[in-house]
């Protein structure tokens, strides 16, 4: 079986330099807001070259701190509106009307799933605060047109950059882009944790010093509570994870457009529609988190593979603005993400998935 994603695999590259450091944690009685959180985001925060960097507990609550840290700063208030792409996670949408704030959908380009930049004015309104951009599958999705209108209508950019990291635009990493982005370190992810871990960067110090109160109960002092907030901190255990495996990022990416260069260049099947990037493949814009292919008979090429012992999975089968959770939008339509989620698969890629592997998928993907 070649699975979609071996974790194990990709955790025990690092073995003895992560045995290491879980250790030292472990006999430093310290495990909470200690040195690992520190040096993971000193080291963070000099890779995507920003001011700032806060470790949180996870994706959603990198990006639900932002736009609460926005409200406490006086920037947003409820009820004000957050443009996001229609076919997203969940997660970029949850980020928003947890904050009694309203996602404005705007749908995706066919080609690259990401927001649809043209589309975007035209959603526009005296409520919009911020565009939430995600960097879908590990493409960058950015352009001076968008840091244009953001500026003229005085919003916000807020990266969701949970599948992007080390991802690059003019040499500007994503993360670096808009005012305030989030990050997730979920195992699966390009950069994973050992469980659940996020961190929000921004060159907005105001911005991050009300984060760093957010997520540890309001308080920038012991037992002195400035905001109504939350516990959300990234540990020292998977802090101490992530710096090690923050070292190999690049490296890994790396791996991964080798086999998205080998997917891209020997797929070739009238009934498969391969994914568009905006540059070409040696350009850094693209991380390849997931490598998703198009087709009219998905479920039937999914289940087709699965015989063949090719593990695939499909994001998203549903989009937000269809799901139960979100019902009073589910009159709405947004014809873009509802065709996406019936025709995309995604392909097996990671930095351990090996060429014999790679050999196989493109053989039986091509003999479909
Ligand atoms: C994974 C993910 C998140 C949420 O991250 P968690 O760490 O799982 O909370 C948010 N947005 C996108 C696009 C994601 O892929």
């Amino acid at each position: 079986m070649i699975k979609f994603l071996d974790l194990q695999k990709t955790n025990l590259q690092y073995q003895t330099e992560i045995e290491e450091r879980l250790m030292k944690v472990f006999r430093s009685g310290w495990y909470l807001l200690g040195e690992e959180v520190a040096n993971f985001e000193a080291n963070l925060k000099s890779y995507i070259k920003v001011d700032e960097a806060i470790g949180v507990a996870n994706g959603l609550d990198a990006l639900r701190l932002i736009l609460k840290g926005y409200k406490e700063l006086g920037f947003m208030k409820d009820g004000d509106e957050v443009i996001v792409p229609s076919n997203t996670y969940i997660a970029s949408v949850l980020a928003i009307s947890d904050n009694n704030l309203t996602p404005v959908f705007v749908e995706p380009d066919n080609t690259t799933f990401n927001i649809d930049i043209e589309k975007i004015e035209g959603k526009i309104t005296s409520k919009t605060k911020a565009i939430m951009i995600v960097h879908l599958y590990g493409q960058v999705v950015y352009s001076e047109k968008l840091k244009e209108i953001a500026t003229r209508y005085n919003l916000k950019i807020i990266e969701d950059n949970a599948q992007a990291i080390g991802a690059e635009w003019n040499q500007i990493k994503t993360g670096a882009l808009g005012d305030a982005a989030g990050f997730s370190f979920y195992p699966g992810k390009n950069l994973g944790a050992l469980g659940d871990a996020g961190a929000v960067t921004t060159n907005d110090k105001d911005l991050a010093k009300t984060i760093r109160a957010l997520a540890n109960y309001g308080s920038n002092k012991k037992y002195v509570n400035q905001y109504i907030g939350l516990n959300s901190r990234l540990d020292e255990i998977q802090s101490a994870v992530l710096d090690v495996k923050l070292k190999y990022i690049d490296k890994d990416n790396q791996k991964r457009r080798i086999v998205a260069a080998r997917y891209l260049n020997e797929i070739i099947n009238s009934e498969i529609t391969l994914p568009q990037i905006e540059n070409c493949i040696n350009n850094k814009n693209h991380v390849w988190h997931l490598f998703v292919i198009k087709t009219n008979n998905r479920d039937e090429l999914q289940k087709y593979l699965e015989e063949k012992n090719i593990q695939t999975l499909i994001h998203y089968p549903i989009p937000p603005h269809k799901q139960q959770a979100y019902q009073k939008y589910n009159h709405t339509t947004y014809p873009i993400a509802e065709n996406l989620c019936n025709e995309v698969l995604s392909l097996p890629i990671s930095s351990v998935i090996n060429s014999e592997e790679v050999n196989k998928i493109i053989e039986s993907v091509n003999k479909y």
